[in-house]
């Protein structure tokens, strides 16, 4: 570890008056959009602090979310890796997925500010179904923007948008994927801030997103620290968690960030192989740029351009990173590696034969490393953010497997 091991570590703290994790982050917004991000920083800044929010936070997590999610003791692959690995069950949240935790917080936060109209961008789909669920039960308006190639891959969850009432705009600009939707999101946003919240659904975009989202995600950590320290006396040896925009890894991570004696693990998504080009991992294999909103790590050509990204898993396929990831790596207090599309496959057909969890795509990537490199792990106690469940994923499974 490269911090100076005499000062408390600067980590998980409140980002600078610019909104900078270290050099990382910012406001690379049109001007139309600053008075709004200042807004929203000053609303959340108060929400946060009020007893009442957190209390009505907390009580919607209990009964609507169903949380505390379990930690799952997973013996067979405990047995089979070497180690003792234990699972944080988000995928037991309702709606499937950690991204309910941020979309309930936000959708507080819309609801204070007097803001009836919602918009959200999705990939996967993941973000989409919790903002629109959450619409929802709230009664707020809900339109949500999703790339034309992702409603035709992940054409499930758009039936479960539609059916919870919300809008679906299909955007064919660029690659047609999440980057492209979170473009025309902002554009929206620009035109109709005076009614509008936009729920960004990852831990990234410009400042207070990054910040915002990670303490709504952090709840995450909160618990599971507690609960591993009842179960066992004592902290894991390592935190793993997968990482696409990074909102699970960074709530995953929040609360175990000073504990200098736990290691953490990020895995992004290797894709079809670092050299191959065509993977979706900015921390492992990219360079700090500028991409919605926010300065950090980037897939990007050497004149800056956006790069095309491939993963098997539609809520990995990003070519940008939230920027307290990008503060992390390179303050070495946390280890970015990637999982090409067949270690996750592996390692998701392990974790359902051997212990009875379907688990998403996208929380495959953080089993893997325990199943290509079980030496590292070797007699330590490990546990793993288990970020969603693969009910999603399954039309693509019974391709891939040829089922
Ligand atoms: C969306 C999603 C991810 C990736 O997003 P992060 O912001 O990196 O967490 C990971 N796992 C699941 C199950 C998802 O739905």
């Amino acid at each position: 570890m490269s911090v100076n091991a005499e000062q408390p570590a600067p980590f998980g703290v409140r980002p600078d008056s610019r909104g900078r994790f270290g050099e990382f982050g910012g406001q690379y917004v049109p001007e139309t959009l600053m008075p709004a991000l200042a807004e929203l920083a000053s609303e959340f800044d108060a929400a946060w602090a009020d007893p009442s929010f957190r209390q009505s936070f907390d009580h919607y997590l209990a009964e609507y979310v169903g949380r505390p999610t379990p930690i799952t003791f997973l013996s067979r692959i405990s047995q089979e890796v070497g180690c003792q690995v234990y699972a944080k069950r988000e995928d037991l949240c309702h709606t499937g997925a950690h991204k309910i935790n941020n979309a309930l917080g936000q959708c507080l936060l819309a609801l204070r500010m007097g803001k009836k109209r919602i918009i959200a961008e999705t990939g996967a789909g993941q973000h989409g179904v919790a903002t629109a669920t959450v619409c929802a039960k709230f009664g707020l308006q809900c339109v949500v923007y999703m790339g034309e190639e992702d409603t035709v891959r992940q054409r499930l969850n758009v039936v479960r948008m539609k059916l919870l009432g919300a809008e679906v705009r299909s955007v064919s600009t660029g690659t047609k994927t999440l980057k492209d939707a979170m473009n025309e999101a902002m554009r929206d946003w620009v035109t109709n801030v005076e009614s509008t919240h936009y729920i960004i659904g990852s831990a990234a975009g410009p400042h207070p997103y990054p910040y915002l989202v990670r303490e709504l995600q952090s709840v995450i950590s909160k618990e599971a620290r507690s609960q591993f320290i009842e179960l066992k006396g004592q902290l894991p040896d390592w935190g793993i968690a997968c990482v696409g925009g990074g909102s699970n890894a960074i709530g995953f991570f929040a609360s175990f960030l000073n504990d200098k004696g736990m290691k953490l693990m990020g895995v992004e998504a290797g894709g079809l192989g670092l050299s191959s080009g065509k993977h979706a991992a900015p921390l492992t294999a990219g360079s700090p740029g500028v991409l919605h909103g926010s300065f950090s790590y980037l897939m990007q050509d050497g004149d800056g351009q956006v790069l095309e990204t491939h993963s098997v898993s539609a809520g990995l396929d990003y070519p940008g990173v939230g920027p307290e990831h990008s503060q992390l790596k390179d303050a070495g207090r946390v280890e970015y590696t990637a999982a090409d599309d067949q270690q996750a496959l592996d390692a998701l057909q392990k974790l359902a034969r051997l212990e009875g969890i379907i688990c998403a795509f996208e929380s495959a990537h953080a089993f893997a490393p325990l199943f290509s490199n079980p030496a590292k792990f070797k007699g330590q106690t490990v546990l793993v953010n288990l970020s969603g469940r693969g009910d999603k994923d399954m039309e693509t499974a019974a391709r891939l497997f040829e089922f």
